[in-house]
């Protein structure tokens, strides 16, 4: 877990300067824990080089949320399961809406949103989303029991 890279500098309002200078962005993998277990994943922050080293870095909201996502596809990754992304090229393949692909598998209708920007699906829910994927006939047949049938 050392060193980390350079992405860019950039001109940015610095929050520990509290004026506009140049502000380094970087990567390094960093340790998170979920669900019990440690997780290694790519981790973006903003450097302020003008800033003493111990409280020299900063995330922007936006960066967080990424970070979070990062940090929850490496565990899906290391656990066999879709990463999000995976998840939306499903749902893209049917040219679906998130709530009209939740609604196709029987789902509460927030649950692919759910899965494509935070929570971690259980193996039961991968399973029937790669079902989807492999095969649009089964596709079809959860759309007829699912939707039309109501
Ligand atoms: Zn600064």
């Amino acid at each position: 877990m050392n060193g980390s890279n350079l992405i860019r500098k950039i001109q940015m309002e610095c929050p520990l300067c509290d004026k506009v200078h140049e502000i380094e962005e970087r990567t390094r993998i960093a340790k998170i824990i979920i669900k019990g277990e440690e997780i290694n994943y790519v981790e973006t922050y903003y450097l302020c080089p003008d800033s003493d080293e111990n409280e020299n870095e900063f995330v922007s909201g936006k960066m967080e949320n990424v970070n979070l996502l990062n940090a929850r596809n490496a565990y899906r990754k290391s656990h066999d399961l879709l990463t999000s992304d995976q998840i939306v090229a499903i749902r893209e393949m049917y040219g679906l809406s998130q709530v009209d692909l939740a609604r196709l598998l029987g789902w509460g209708e927030a649950t692919i949103s759910r899965y494509e920007s935070k929570a971690i699906q259980d193996e039961a829910y991968d399973n029937m989303l790669r079902i989807i994927r492999e095969n649009p006939k089964a596709a079809l047949e959860l759309l007829q029991k699912n939707t039309i049938i109501q």
